[in-house]
């Protein structure tokens, strides 16, 4: 069994200010050490239940936060960025299920530490075909493409809430209560690397058993639309061909999730200008 740790930081145990996961913050330092930590738990459940191989995507900012030499030894890690897959580098056909490490809910969240839609400055919301959603949704659809569930969050309660709400009954991790946006009630690393671990040692338990719901699929054409926070993003965004344009809101029609996510990718970059 080969399971892929897809990681964020804004669901990291603690977390609840951007400077806490912004590079060149005083702050940074602290939280990437959590990072790591809330991911090393995730590794040892996995192992603690059988898993064969466990690959780490570094997926905050550039890719850069996790602290190689303070990570399990027996994981990889991606990091570094632009990546072909960015938040889901790793995954392909043989990974048998993902695990979402430090997630954060989709933008306009009440009660959601640091609610945004993969990026705060440009994207007000996406939907895949007619679902809103979050980078979870998004990431969770390159998971399917490749046949593989999403066993596990970890998160605050509203982040764990839309995952599951999207994608079923599967195992979370709620490391904080989150009352604001910039507010939550922390639980202590020593306590939630232990949920974190126990979590992610029922995931891959259940995964092995067939005891997981079914990776997330779209139906075909797949269409990505975002609304950006402003026009001029839209008019960036539509300069990559056979987009079609309503207002703020851009939209790609493609034949698969992959071609899906780069040209959502694609569009983001270029709406940052
Ligand atoms: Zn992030």
């Amino acid at each position: 069994m080969k399971i892929l740790i897809a990681t964020d930081m804004e669901g990291i145990t603690g977390v609840t200010t951007w400077e806490q996961v912004t590079p060149g913050h005083a702050e940074y330092a602290r939280f990437r050490r959590l990072m790591t930590q809330d991911v090393n738990a995730a590794i040892r459940g996995a192992f603690d239940a059988g898993a064969d191989e466990v690959v780490v995507a570094d997926g905050h900012w550039n890719g850069s936060n996790i602290l190689i030499e303070e990570l399990d030894a027996r994981a990889k890690l991606n990091t570094g960025s632009p990546s072909p897959l960015s938040m889901m580098e790793g995954m392909d056909e043989s990974i048998d299920g993902v695990i979402f490490i430090g997630y954060h809910a989709r933008n306009g969240s009440p009660s959601a530490i640091l609610d945004h839609t993969w990026s705060s400055k440009t994207v007000a919301n996406i939907w895949l075909n007619d679902i809103l959603t979050g980078e979870y949704g998004l990431n969770a659809a390159v998971a399917g493409h490749f046949d593989a569930p999403v066993i596990m969050v970890s998160g605050d309660q509203t982040a764990c809430a839309q995952v599951t709400e999207l994608l079923g009954d599967l195992e979370t991790a709620v490391v904080k209560q989150a009352s604001g946006r910039f507010a939550a009630e922390c639980l202590a690393p020593q306590v939630t690397q232990e949920m974190i671990r126990l979590s992610a040692e029922r995931a891959v338990e259940r995964l092995a058993q067939g005891d997981m719901h079914v990776p997330f699929v779209l139906g075909t054409p797949i269409t990505v639309t975002v609304e950006f926070f402003t026009s001029d993003m839209a008019d960036r965004a539509t300069r990559i061909p056979f987009t079609k344009r309503d207002g703020t809101r851009v939209s790609l029609t493609v034949q698969e999730m992959t071609s899906a996510y780069n040209g959502f990718r694609a569009m983001v970059m270029l709406a940052a200008g």
